[in-house]
């Protein structure tokens, strides 16, 4: 899933934007450098903040100093050793001495440095941490400054900022670039949130926030500066959303009336008794809280936009199956769309379980239809008499019409993008209801910053008599007997996944590496079961095919990369064996793990990996212990960051200062202000809000165009 990336947007309105190159002490160089950063205007720059800081604030005799301690110290060069050697140089030795004592400063590799000692005749100032030498105390590698007679040191001698950088960037040209830009747009800033909300969530001015950032004149002024750019950061993204949420309660959608039947095909009383004769069991409490709120939106004259999260296992085909009969009964059409045919497949068949005994059809429209049976689909939909559809990405082409569309339910929704969320609701000219169900668990915070568009339920109740997956982790050089296990499993009956590593570099290295697995398990360890291949390279009508292969008992073992689809359901295959376990994140092993454990019979997960980290330790060991998909997430968030657990490429880095786990409390702050600012005022209109609306476009207008599918 790529993600959604609300960007804090430059507004239009503040200082008229140059290009970075022409601000003073970046040119056109630099300016590239900057761009891999991320920062191409001034703006941009301004809102680039430390990581971290150094204090160089306190000056100690050189006598007082100990080992460990992070120190700035000062005096005068005592004796300069270092003696360039054929290509590669020694060591830079300068012995520093300020009166009180003397400690060794040591520089590898950077013969430019002797010169300037050499040079200098005054006093210098050198910041690092000190550490036990072999004669006497040892600064390697300090941050230092030759100080002129008319220097007086304060400039070195302060909390300094670190910034992310990059190649070619250091960061004194850095903090160069900032001050001048600092300088250049700070005066002329105009604070964009208004004053009584600052005052209602205790937020520091803009300006000052920004320069204290950049500057502090104590660590102490940080969090209170720190605070104010975090909630900035999610306040933009939370003012769209709040936005979308409040035009869709106020669009007019349809009132779906199904708790009167007019009978025919249904039960004349209460839609619940449709409901027990659509399903073989009794829907869990949480299934039935969930169904409750799906139905009170749909009752409602507004369109329904609701994200349903329920963990492996919980039963969310069962809750949308009681949406789509809402639906029906109230005389519309419906539709699920999931992500493979494989699942649309699963799904239709689940779905005609529970609507045969209620006579209603379910009608399967897919790309590897025949045009003859495809016709047939599209007739009986355009005509009205296919009342529950379910397909792929096929739903949404322009060839299929229905007579009167109501409700979309989408699977797994993370593999589309908004565009086909889009797509969906234009089958009806009145916004239908949509219902998206998503199995990979959402930590709170994150809902919040990233659907928080969307009304949300979770099934956070399992069905009840479910084993649980016995979870083992076992050391590599203990495959042999995995193996073994393995065998017994399978001459049991039953069938076994085995995935193999992540290669996240390429995927025809991971396509090759699952073919390697594949030829040594068919090869060597078992000949004599059928085992087949699975993964990302293959054409999607080979996959499913060896999908289809496997789940009809043709296979024994399936060696898989992770491409064995989300959701799918083979009740007989009860063990699932991880190589090198270590790689995968919490989430995406719970994921892995789901796949098993789905029959009556007992269900092993077993990940094979050798901690090669404390990180990884931890995740092998939490794995072990829980089954619960939340907390997996929760872990997963606080372990590898936001950017990990949303599957995008570059961990962790999704916000720019803000951060998902330590400041859940300023996004609620936000999120509150946010649905103050939109009841108040829905189109920014005010003039209280004229320097925040431009920042919101910007936002809005990026989330148009960043799928996240
Ligand atoms: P998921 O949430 O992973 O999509 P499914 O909808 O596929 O889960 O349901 C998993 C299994 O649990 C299915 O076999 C389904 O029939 C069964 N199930 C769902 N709800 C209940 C329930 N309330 N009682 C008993 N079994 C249930
Ligand atoms: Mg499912």
């Amino acid at each position: 899933m790529r993600l959604l990336v609300l960007k804090l947007g430059n507004s239009p309105v503040d200082q008229v934007v140059s290009e970075l190159q022409y601000v003073k002490g970046v040119g056109p160089r630099l300016a590239k450098s900057y761009e891999k950063l991320g920062i191409r205007t001034p703006q941009e720059l301004l809102e680039h903040f430390p990581r971290r800081y150094e204090d160089r604030s306190k000056l100690p005799k050189i006598a007082s100093i100990r080992p460990g301690q992070q120190v700035t110290v000062r005096g005068y060069i005592r004796q300069l050793d270092y003696r360039p050697s054929g290509g590669r140089s020694l060591p830079i030795k300068a012995t520093l001495h300020d009166g009180t004592g003397s400690v060794q400063l040591v520089w590898f590799n950077q013969p430019w440095i002797a010169k300037k000692l050499r040079d200098c005749e005054g006093e210098i100032i050198a910041f690092g941490t000190v550490k036990e030498g072999r004669y006497s105390y040892e600064i390697a590698s300090p941050e230092f400054e030759v100080l002129d007679a008319e220097d007086d040191g304060e400039s070195f001698a302060r909390i300094v900022p670190i910034y992310p950088a990059t190649d070619g960037l250091n960061q004194g040209n850095i903090r160069k670039a900032v001050s001048s830009v600092m300088e250049k747009l700070l005066p002329s800033l105009q604070d964009f949130v208004p004053s009584d909300l600052r005052r209602k969530f205790g937020l520091g001015n803009q300006r000052e926030c920004i320069a204290r950032l950049h500057h502090p004149e104590s660590l102490e002024d940080v969090p209170k500066a720190r605070r104010r750019l975090v909630f900035d950061e999610f306040l933009v993204p939370q003012v769209v959303m709040a936005q979308l949420r409040a035009s869709t309660h106020r669009e007019t959608g349809i009132a779906f009336d199904f708790d009167h039947s007019s009978g025919g095909l249904f039960s004349h009383g209460e839609i619940w008794e449709d409901v027990a004769k659509m399903l073989p069991f009794e829907l869990t409490g949480a299934q039935r809280r969930v169904v409750n709120e799906i139905w009170d939106d749909m009752r409602a004259p507004f369109p329904m936009h609701r994200l349903v999260q329920g963990d492996v296992g919980s039963g969310k085909t069962a809750v949308a199956a009681c949406a789509i009969l809402a639906a029906v009964r109230a005389g519309y059409q419906a539709a699920l769309m999931a992500p493979t045919e494989i699942l649309a497949e699963q799904h239709a068949a689940g779905l005609k379980r529970f609507f045969h005994p209620i006579g209603i059809e379910v009608e399967l429209v897919m790309g590897k239809q025949n045009a003859k049976a495809r016709k047939k689909s599209l007739d009986k939909i355009a005509n009205g008499e296919a009342l529950v559809v379910v397909g792929t990405h096929a739903l949404i082409e322009e060839t299929v019409k229905f007579h009167r569309f109501g409700l979309g339910v989408i699977d797994e929704q993370h593999r589309f993008g908004v565009k086909q969320r889009q797509a969906i609701k234009e089958k009806s000219e009145i916004p239908p209801d949509i219902l998206v169900m998503t199995a990979t668990p959402i930590p709170r915070t994150m809902a919040m910053a990233f659907y928080g568009d969307l009304d949300k339920s979770v099934i956070d109740e399992l069905p009840p008599g479910r084993k649980p997956i016995k979870t083992h982790w076992k050391r590599t050089n203990e495959r042999q007997s995995v193996y073994e296990g393995v065998r017994k499993l399978v001459q049991e009956g039953r069938q076994a996944y085995v995935v193999c590593p992540l290669i996240e570099e390429s995927e025809k290295m991971q396509a090759q590496a699952a073919t390697d697995l594949f030829y040594r398990l068919k090869g060597e360890t078992f000949p004599e079961f059928r085992v087949g291949l699975l993964h990302g390279q293959m054409k999607p009508a080979e996959k499913e095919a060896v999908m289809e292969e496997f789940r009809d008992h043709k296979l024994d073992i399936l060696v898989s990369t992770v491409v064995i689809e989300v959701g799918v359901d083979v009740k007989n295959a009860s063990v699932m064996v991880i190589e090198d376990a270590n790689r995968f994140g919490l989430s995406q092993l719970h994921q892995i793990r789901g796949r098993v454990g789905r029959g009556e019979h007992a269900s092993y997960c077993i990940l094979v990996a050798d901690a090669t980290t404390p990180d990884a330790e931890e995740r092998m060991k939490i794995m072990v212990e829980t089954q619960d998909g939340f907390r997996l997430a929760e872990e997963d968030l606080r372990i590898r960051g936001p950017g990990d657990l949303m599957g995008t490429k570059q961990s962790g880095q999704v916000f720019k200062i803000a951060d998902l786990i330590r400041d859940a409390e300023i996004l609620e702050d936000a999120r509150k202000a946010a649905a103050m600012i939109v009841s108040s005022d829905p189109s920014l209109e005010k003039s209280e809000h004229a320097l925040l609306r431009p920042r919101v476009e910007a936002a809005a207008a990026q989330r148009e165009s960043v799928a996240i599918g």
